[in-house]
C-alpha cells in the first residue's frame, strides 16, 4: 500500500476522477465523510481496504484522503494516526488500522511496535542545521554519542558510551535533544519484549523492571523540567513518535510543559533517521515531529528554519 510513501502523484488520477464525479463527492467531501468514519471506529479504527468497501471506492481514491488526513497535505492539519495495529485486508495483506488522533491507542499495540526498533536513531543532518539555525548554536546534546556528534558538534555532549547518565545531569544552555527510542524503566535501562526470562535488554534473565514507559517521554518531562528552572534557554527536541503527543497529557508532573504547549513542526514527509554505522533506516512505521522551546527570538527563527520541512503550529 502505498500511503506511507512520500510523494506519490495521486493528483492525476485524482484529477480526472473528480471531474466525472458529483458535487457531493469532491475530495473534500470525500476526506470529511472518511474523517467521520474513522472518528466514529473509535479505539477499533479503520483500515484502506475497510474504508474502501464502506465507501465502495477504488483503493487511490481512498489512499489518497487517508494519506491527506495523515499530514500529506501541508494544508491540512494531522486528524488521524497510525494506531499501531495491524489487520488483513480480503486480499490476506497486513494493513495499518487508522484512528483519529487524540484517541487513546492500544498499549500492546505501542509496546510491540517499539519492541521492532533499535533504540539507536540518529538525527538526519538536515534536521540538526535548522535546529542550529534556531538555537543560534547547539551548547548541549545531552543523549548522543561519538559518532552522531561528528554532525552535530555540540558545545558538550552526554553519551552512555562514556558512561555517563544524560538524564540525571544538568542540561545548561542551548540543547538540542534526540532522546532514546524504545521503553525504559525508572533507571533508563532499555527495557526488551521477554527480556526478563531472555536478558535481552543487556540484565543478567531473572531481573526485574519498574515503571516501564516509553523513553521519550522521560525525556521530554525531563527537558521540560530543566527548561522550568531556567538552567535550559532554548531547545529542540527531536520526537521520534508523535504519540508522544498524546501520552504526555496523561500523568502530567505539576508545572511541567507538554509537547502541544511550544512550536511544533510536522514534517509533510516521515523523516527517515540515520542508523549507527551511517546507513539510512528504513522510513519508520509512525510519524514524527519536531518541537521547540524558547523565546520570541528563538520562535521566529524555528519557524523560518523548519517551515520548509513541514507545517508549523504554535
Ligand atoms: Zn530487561
Amino acid at each position: 500500500m502505498p500511503i506511507t510513501k512520500a510523494g506519490v502523484p495521486f493528483a492525476t488520477r485524482e484529477t480526472s476522477f473528480q471531474a466525472a464525479d458529483s458535487v457531493e463527492n469532491t475530495v473534500a467531501a470525500i476526506r470529511r465523510k472518511i474523517y467521520r468514519h474513522i472518528v466514529a471506529a473509535g479505539r477499533y479504527g479503520v483500515t484502506c481496504d475497510e474504508l474502501e468497501v464502506a465507501f465502495e471506492r477504488i483503493h487511490e481514491t481512498i489512499s489518497a484522503r487517508v494519506w491527506d488526513l495523515h499530514g500529506g497535505n501541508r494544508e491540512l492539519p494531522t486528524l488521524i494516526v497510525d494506531s499501531g495495529m495491524r489487520r488483513p485486508t480480503r486480499r490476506g495483506r497486513s494493513a495499518i488500522v487508522w484512528v483519529a488522533k487524540g484517541t487513546e491507542t492500544n498499549m500492546l499495540a505501542t509496546a510491540s511496535r517499539h519492541s521492532s526498533e533499535s533504540p539507536e536513531h540518529y538525527t538526519p543532518g538536515d534536521i540538526v542545521e535548522r535546529a542550529r539555525f534556531a538555537l543560534g548554536g547547539i551548547d548541549l546534546d545531552p543523549a548522543s554519542c561519538a559518532e552522531a556528534q561528528s554532525w552535530i558538534k555540540a558545545g558538550a555532549y552526554y553519551s552512555s558510551e562514556n558512561g555517563e547518565d544524560g538524564w540525571m545531569k544538568p542540561w545548561v544552555g542551548r540543547v538540542f535533544l534526540n532522546p532514546p527510542g524504545g521503553m525504559s524503566d525508572d533507571q533508563q535501562r532499555p527495557v526488551r519484549p521477554k527480556c526478563r526470562e531472555t536478558g535481552s535488554c543487556g540484565l543478567p534473565p531473572g531481573h526485574t523492571h519498574s515503571d516501564v514507559e516509553a523513553s521519550q517521554k522521560k525525556w521530554w518531562f525531563k527537558l521540560a523540567f530543566e527548561y522550568a528552572a531556567g538552567r535550559t534557554t532554548a531547545a529542540v527536541f527531536v520526537c521520534f513518535s508523535v504519540e508522544l503527543l498524546q501520552n504526555t497529557q496523561v500523568d502530567t508532573p505539576p508545572g511541567l510543559s507538554i509537547p502541544l504547549d511550544h512550536m511544533i513542526c510536522f514534517p509533510s514527509r516521515r523523516i527517515a533517521y540515520v542508523r549507527p554505522g551511517g546507513g539510512v533506516g528504513a522510513q519508520p512505521p509512525h510519524a514524527s515531529c519536531v518541537v521547540g522551546l524558547g523565546n520570541e527570538a528563538f520562535r521566529a527563527r524555528f519557524r523560518e528554519a523548519f517551515a520548509s520541512l513541514g507545517r508549523v503550529v504554535a
